[in-house]
Parts: structure tokens; sequence; C-alpha cells
């Protein structure tokens, strides 16, 4: 065999072995039905330039598991030592070659991105975790969930649409899809459509561009349920938006349940045609929020429960108080935790949990800024009372510091306008107008800027 065959092979196998163990991780974690469908069907191709370049069968696996699996095979990647691998998923090329050639998606379909509908059969559009069973409630989210779980006993006759709409990684994908679950449990004949903004659009994009527009419609049209996930996405695209409102009012019209997630509310999305806007608000629009301590305690054990992953109790209500940004986060520390049990067999004590969440905590202590904490700082560096930022004077002292505020909780919160809005007493055309106000004058007013940028920085390490 000459050397650069050896070599070759040589890096075959180490590729093959760093897959495997990296498979090795992620079994433990993951459950054997989703381990099966989603990380067995994955081939690894190449280590170039710091990635581990994975290939899958079609867009749809590859954009499912970079929504949904990417992290967690990144974070398998540091704890079998590749610490300087990421991974990259990308769609074979055998594969890419027969989509191009095919045009028109075949009548028989592995699950493409280009065949999301689902009935009885093929459920597993839906990510089998994101059920109402799977789903904790508590303050932050018990409105959105009620009003998620009524829409799904009474398709279309209650909320419609529904808009859910909340920061990353508070359950809004999660809460939206448990309706679809909900839904074909009852009647499997439903036909329900779960699919991102983003793949809609590609979906869309991709029948104007081989005539096939009416197919798309058709489509969609003949939807029970259709589950948008991501709806800001439409932000600013003026045709894809035009679609939409045809697609919306078709299936408002003929009474089919629509379902849709933002990470803002309507009227936020500033690129939005009024008149989508005014859509988008008919039914009911519900905001998650953060979870409190003891959501968020509830919903770690639950998790460390179904992860199989045996910690004290003390230890689950301290991952509870140092990460409270998000649900995603926890499950990122939870994971992170399981992993490195079942690779060490090692007890998990405190110090050993600090260790591994160090950059984690870090991030958490950095980002837990909330407007109340903002509002007392910045009466206190305008030496003004607390009473009189929140209150109606309209003396200059006090209006640029309040406007400051606003701002600031705009800027450092990832608080929506109306949640901002209802802790400053205003509505949230006030908090827009002050933001947009101060955020213009910063860049030419240097002494209100360091102002900014002094208050910030007090604020993040508070
Ligand atoms: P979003 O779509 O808002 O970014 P996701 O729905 O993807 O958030 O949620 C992130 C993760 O947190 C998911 O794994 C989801 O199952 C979990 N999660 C969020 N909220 C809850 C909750 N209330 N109970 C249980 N798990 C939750
Ligand atoms: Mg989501």
């Amino acid at each position: 065999m000459n050397k650069e065959c050896s070599h070759l092979m040589q890096r075959e196998q180490h590729i093959e072995g760093v897959w495997l163990s990296c498979k090795a991780e992620l079994k433990h974690i993951l459950s054997e039905d989703i381990f099966e469908r989603w990380i067995e069907v994955i081939e690894p191709i190449e280590i170039t330039d710091g990635y581990l370049k994975l290939a899958v069968a079609n867009g749809f696996y590859k954009d499912w598991l970079e929504e949904n699996y990417l992290p967690l095979i990144n974070q398998a990647l540091i704890t079998i030592g590749e610490l300087s691998l990421k991974a990259e998923l990308c769609v074979h090329e055998v594969s890419l070659q027969k989509e191009e050639a095919i045009h028109v998606p075949p009548s028989e379909p592995k699950p493409t991105k280009r065949t999301l509908l689902h009935g009885a059969k093929s459920k597993h559009n839906l990510n089998p975790a994101y059920t109402f069973d799977n789903f904790i409630i508590g303050p932050n989210n018990e409105f959105a969930h009620a009003a998620a779980a009524a829409a799904a006993k009474a398709l279309s006759r209650t909320y419609n649409p529904l808009f859910i709409y909340g920061g990353v990684g508070l359950g809004k994908t999660h809460l939206m899809q448990a309706i679809g679950h909900a839904v074909l449990e009852k009647r499997g004949k439903t036909r329900v459509c779960y699919i991102t903004c983003e793949s809609f659009t590609n979906e869309y994009i991709d029948a104007l561009q081989n005539n096939n527009v009416s197919a798309f419609r058709k489509k969609y049209r003949k939807i029970d349920l259709l589950l948008i996930d991501d709806i800001h996405f439409l932000d600013g695209k003026k045709r894809l938006q035009e679609e939409f409102f045809h697609t919306f009012n078709a299936l408002f019209e003929s009474h089919k349940q629509i379902v849709l997630t933002s990470d803002r509310t309507p009227s936020e999305m500033e690129g939005l045609a009024p008149r989508l806007v005014s859509r988008f608000e008919w039914g009911l629009v519900t905001e998650l929020n953060r979870p409190d301590i003891e959501t968020r305690t509830a919903i770690l054990r639950k998790k460390a429960e179904s992860m199989k992953l045996s910690l004290d109790l003390e230890l689950l209500d301290y991952l509870a108080l140092k990460i409270s940004s998000n649900v995603r986060s926890l499950e990122g520390a939870l994971i992170r935790i399981a992993t490195f049990a079942s690779l060490t067999k090692q007890k998990i004590t405190q110090e050993r949990l600090q260790e591994l969440l160090r950059d984690l905590i870090k991030k958490e202590e950095t980002q837990v800024i909330d407007i109340d904490l903002i509002q007392r700082t910045v009466a206190d560096h305008f030496s003004i009372s607390l009473s009189d930022l929140i209150g109606k004077k309209r003396s200059k002292h006090i209006v640029i510091p309040r406007q400051i505020a606003m701002h600031l909780s705009r800027t450092l919160t990832n608080q929506s306008y109306p949640a901002i809005a209802e802790k400053f007493a205003r509505n949230h055309a006030t908090i827009l107008y002050a933001h947009e106000q101060i955020e213009h004058k910063s860049t030419e007013d240097n002494h209100l800027h360091d102002t900014l940028i002094k208050l910030t920085d007090q604020l993040s390490h508070s």
C-alpha cells in the first residue's frame, strides 16, 4: 500500500472513530426512538478546518437536525474530548443531484421539507417530545398554555389565529407542536402541518422557480391545522407576505385553525404589512415569559427524570437558581451534566457542577438584568426617585432618564415592548418612541452615548 493510501485510510478511521464515540454519547442522552430516527441516519463525511462534516439524505433532515440536535452533537463532541471540532450538516451530494434532477418531488417521497403534510400515518414531523404532557405550566406560560389547549380542543372555534410570542427558548415551538399532537391523537385524520416560516419561504421560492405556485397554494389550503413557527421571519419580506396573506385568508375563511409563533408581537414587526398585522391580531395574541424559580425547578426535575439522570434535589435547586434566562439553557445544562456523569460515572457534587457549567453560569449572571434593576440603577444614577422615574412628571431632568430606562429595558432584556410598557405604566408606542429617540440622540450626543455605556456596564456587573 502506498503512503498516500494508508494516510487516507487513517483519516477515514479517525473520522469514523470520532463519530462512533460521539454517537455513543448521544445514545445515553436521547431516547431510542429519537436516536434511531435522527442520529443513526447521519453519515460522517470528513473533518476539515475544525468542522466534522455530517451528511443526511435531504434538506428536511438537515433543517430538523440543525434546529433540534446540532447543539447536542456539538456538546457530545466536547465531552469526548474533541474540543476544537464543530459539527456541520450537509445534504448527501447524491441526494442533491437527485433533487435537482427531479425538480418536482416524487409522489411518495421520504420526509423532505417539501412534504410536511401529515395525517395519521406520518406524525413524525412533530417532535415527539413536544406534547402537552411534557409541558410544565407556571405563571409565565399558563395563559398561553390554556389558549393552546383550548385551540386544540375546538379547532378554529376559539382563537383564530392563535399567536404565541416570546423570547428564545421559552417554549413557543413546544407549545405549538403540542396542539398538533393533541389534535392528531384525538382525530388522526386531521391534516396537520407544522412548518417553520423559513421552510415555508423556501418552499414558496421553489414553487416560484418551478412554476408550481398553484400546487403550493392548493397544498396549504387543504390543511386543517397550520402551525407556522417563527413568523417574524416574514418581517420585511413583501412578496412572501402577499402570498401568506392570501393563504391565510383562504384558510381562515374555510374555518381552518392557524397557529403562529414569533419572537415579537405583530405590531412590533416593523416590516409587516398593516393588513397582516391586523389579521394576526384578530384571534388571540399571547405571550410566553421567563419561568420563575418554582417553574424552573419543576422543569428541571421532570427533564432530569426523563433523562434518567439522578441528581440531588439541592443541586437541581441550585441550577434553577443560577440558570434563569430560558428553558433551553436549563436543558443544555442538564445535558452537559448527564453527558459528564455517563462518561465518568462520577457522582456530581456542587463543586463539579460549578466547574462544568462555569461558562453557562457566567453568561446567565451577565444576562439576568431585569427591568426593575434597570429602573433602580437609572434612578440612582440621575439622583431622582423611582416613583418620579416611573411617574407622569414631564420635566426634562426626569423625561430623559425615563427614556433611557425604557431604552435600556429594550436593549438589555429580552422583554417585549408590551411587557416593558407594563413596567412603566405606559402603552407600548411610548416605549417604542423612547427607544428610538435615545438610539437616535446617542449617535449625536457623546455625553449620552457615554452614559449609556456606563449604565450598561454597571448593569451587566451588578
Ligand atoms: P422557543 O421555540 O420558544 O425558542 P422551544 O419550544 O424550542 O422554545 O423550547 C426550548 C426547549 O425548552 C425545548 O426542548 C422545550 O421542550 C423546552 N421547554 C420550554 N418550555 C417548557 C415547559 N414549560 N416545560 C417543559 N419543557 C419546556
Ligand atoms: Mg422555536
